[in-house]
């Protein structure tokens, strides 16, 4: 197979998913133009009532990011110095950040070699050697639902309610997956979300949402997200951010949730066509029994450094898009060096070398699809 010939496989295409939604996005568009209210505009209102309904929860509050939908949940849990946040080594940084921002000592954990989620033994031993050295109170987890699979939210919640933690699911990367035939929204105390472009749900541009059971941290989450105000506008009650969700991307998103749902059972179809040409060829990702992934990535494993680079590379040659999700776990960063201490996480520091994702996107062609397998193929077997 001449791969010259073919065209480029995108890891990503969101000018066909922009053709896909059709008139209905400039209709949002044109209505919003035409009120005016462009922040906190009824689009938002409607976004909020909409997105709730979808995962079952019973509060969504929309803000300016996914990073700032962490640090609201936080911050309304009174969250800073002293504190300890326990979360996986093997994220995105903005999981670690947050707690930093907050002056609060994130505490990395390992993650399990299979599902790459949040190791639920390196947890309690974490906990364990953070009470020991009694510097820090232990305060909250932040599991991460990574490449758009649920964490295992039951073992998290048992232990969290053994050590009296917080619990916050950062589910930016999973939005409209499911666990036990529910969707992610409820499965922690706060629920933190993003509409990044490039996330399962994206806008055409940054925002966020929180979701929560519990009405006073809804209210808190209002209030934090608009400087800390209170019933009225020049009340300040608590030092809060400019953290809302803009009515243009609100606009936008309800436009884009109609067509959400199919985009899932797409990327769930793009998964099985890998699943079936890659079984046996490299590490293809974990299935967790009783759960749906929202697939924002499809990672595979390779058995070691020179065949992940020399995989990758056959891609780049092939036009193939492709990403590295992490080279790096975080507390290897520079930026938290100083506030590690310095235990080893050996899976988390042994996935950067062995991990590549391949396009998953619900425009993507089986023959995209099968044409990305086969090359992949054609690169561990040569
Ligand atoms: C994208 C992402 C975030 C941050 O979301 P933004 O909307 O970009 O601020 C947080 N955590 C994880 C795991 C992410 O992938």
């Amino acid at each position: 197979m001449d791969a010259v010939n073919f065209p480029p496989v995108p890891f990503l295409d969101l000018k066909a998913q922009q053709a896909r939604l059709g008139p209905g996005l400039r209709q949002r568009l044109d209505t919003v133009l035409a009120h005016g209210q462009y922040i906190l505009g009824p689009e938002v209102a409607e976004l909020e009532a909409k997105l709730a309904t979808f995962c079952g929860a019973k509060h969504c509050v929309t803000v300016s990011s996914g990073t700032d939908a962490l640090q609201i949940a936080l911050m309304a849990e009174g969250i800073g110095r002293g504190d300890a946040v326990f979360l996986p080594a093997f994220t995105y940084t903005a999981t670690a950040e947050v707690p930093l921002l907050l002056g609060a000592t994130p505490v990395f954990v390992d993650v399990d070699p299979r599902t790459f989620q949040i190791d639920l033994n390196s947890l309690k031993a974490r906990i364990a050697q953070v009470k020991q050295h009694g510097e820090l109170r232990c305060r909250a987890v932040i599991g991460v639902d990574l490449f758009g699979q649920p964490a295992d939210w039951a073992g998290l919640r048992a232990i969290a309610a053994a050590e009296g933690l917080f619990t916050l699911d950062d589910c930016a990367q999973s939005f409209g997956a499911a666990q036990d035939g529910e969707r992610l929204g409820k499965a922690a105390d706060a629920t933190a979300t993003s509409f990044f472009p490039s996330k399962p749900l994206g806008a055409y541009g940054d925002g966020g949402a929180l979701f929560t059971e519990s009405d006073e941290r809804a209210a808190l989450y209002r209030s934090l997200r608009t400087h800390g105000e209170g019933t009225t506008r020049y009340e300040v009650l608590r030092i809060g951010m400019n953290g809302r969700l803009d009515t243009m991307q609100a606009a936008v998103l309800l436009a884009k949730l109609e067509m959400f749902e199919g985009e899932i059972a797409r990327r769930e179809e793009i998964a099985r066509i890998y699943d079936a040409e890659l079984t046996g060829v490299v590490e293809t990702p974990a299935r967790v029994a009783g759960t749906q992934s929202a697939w924002a990535v499809y990672s595979v494993l390779l058995p070691n450094a020179a065949m992940r680079d020399a995989a990758r590379a056959a891609l780049q040659a092939a036009s193939i898009g492709n990403a590295v999700y992490y080279p790096r776990a975080l507390h290897q960063q520079p930026a938290y060096a100083a506030c590690h201490d310095g235990a080893a996480l050996p899976v988390a520091e042994s996935l950067g070398a062995r991990i590549l994702a391949l396009p998953i996107h619900p425009d993507l062609t089986d023959e995209q699809a099968k044409r990305t397998a086969a090359t992949l193929r054609a690169a561990v077997s040569g």
